[in-house]
């Protein structure tokens, strides 16, 4: 079958992205399920994987297939899946460690694995999705309803939404958690499911991020009835010590900010964020940072900002089954509130073959790879 590989070449002093011919995987156990791949997302884990060649191949393994946001048919089922043939289907990500000293790995919390030695399909030592057909066992499949076909692909990165949903109501039972407004720093695809899924919550929503006031995102958020601000309008009002523009503007907003989302992964505005939370708020971290920059930053404002208001600070990275559950749900959710809005984040639908020579620069918001 056809799939997108990093592989070794040059007798592995080099990898690269390519198109292979591979064996089509078989099923091998009473449980497990043969996946008709639909569609596959590239998210910025996958940019890293494809320009940088960042993936880590199963030790000995010549390539592994990437991808790892996953909407397919199933076409085979084991008698112990609990899964029809037919049924739409996405699978988890992250596989346990499988160490003894993992109490979280052991009881099926593989996205709090303590000791880093997971495995994730299409990322990190195991074969992902971008393939023809996907197998695997039905403990880590979710079945996706039919009426979910247009979005369903959407499934992972709303998954990593909810845990912050989840966590954020486990931990805000320590108070009265009333949120009615919320910022979401970073408008690409899991900054604009972040705001469409407080816009279903009722929240009033700010987006601030670097894509033009007349993108695709931006009409996105206008159109769910939240607000859009142009990060390069914002800086000239820029002072102190972050001098974004994002804490001046953030002024302007009225009642402040009870919940943040860091999707932009540019860490001066964690810090700018921590001051700009209302008290009692909750500020989520999403986006990675690759570099190592360092800031000189007002560290007693920091701390008294997060002692003196009760705020807190949760950093949060991939997911579990119950949050794959919960994002089936919020996107229908989303799609009855806001009809039509989900695929509009799907702004780029690409062949398989044209992945090895994607240019990032030119996708709008989100591309996904159509089989
Ligand atoms: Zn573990």
């Amino acid at each position: 079958m056809k799939a997108i590989v990093l592989r070794k070449i040059n007798g592995g002093i080099d990898k690269q992205i390519a198109l292979a011919d591979v064996p089509k995987p078989r099923l091998q156990d009473e449980a497990d399920v043969l996946i008709k791949v639909l569609e596959v997302g590239l998210d910025g884990t996958d940019k890293e994987i494809i320009v940088e060649h960042y993936g880590v191949m199963p030790a000995q393994a010549e390539h592994m297939i990437i991808g790892h946001e996953l909407l397919g048919v199933i076409e085979e089922a084991g008698p112990q899946s609990g899964f029809a043939i037919g049924d739409l289907a996405t699978v988890l990500v992250r596989r346990p460690c499988g160490l003894p000293e993992c109490i979280h790995c052991q009881e099926g919390q593989q996205d709090f694995c303590s000791t880093g030695r997971y495995t994730e399909r299409g990322i990190r030592e195991a074969d992902g999705f971008m393939g023809e057909y996907v197998v695997e066992n039905a403990r880590f499949v979710v079945k996706v309803p039919a009426v979910c076909r247009p979005y369903g692909v959407l499934v992972e990165p709303q998954s990593v939404v909810e845990k912050i949903c989840r966590q954020a109501a486990v931990i805000q039972e320590r108070l009265i958690w009333r949120p009615q407004t919320a910022l979401v720093i970073g408008s690409g695809p899991l900054g604009l499911l972040a705001a469409l899924t407080c816009r279903t919550m009722g929240l009033d929503v700010h987006v601030w991020s670097k894509s033009a006031a007349d993108s695709v995102n931006a009409d996105i958020v206008r159109r769910s009835g939240g607000h859009y601000h142009y990060a390069d309008e914002t800086r000239a009002k820029g002072d102190g010590p972050f001098a974004s523009g994002l804490t001046e503007t953030a002024a302007e907003w009225g009642r402040g900010i009870d919940w943040i989302w860091e999707c932009s992964g540019h860490s001066p505005l964690v810090l700018e964020a921590m001051t700009i939370l209302n008290p009692n708020g909750m500020l989520a971290l999403l986006g990675v940072t690759p570099g190592h920059s360092v800031i000189e930053a007002p560290s007693d404002l920091l701390n008294r900002e997060m002692v003196l208001r009760n705020k807190c600070v949760i950093g949060s990275v991939n997911s579990s089954r119950a949050d794959f559950e919960a994002a089936v749900a919020r996107l229908q959710e989303i799609e009855h509130q806001l009809p039509g809005e989900l695929v509009q984040i799907t702004t780029d639908v690409l062949a398989i073959e044209q992945v090895p020579g994607i240019d990032f620069r030119k996708i709008a918001v989100k591309a996904v790879v159509r089989l």
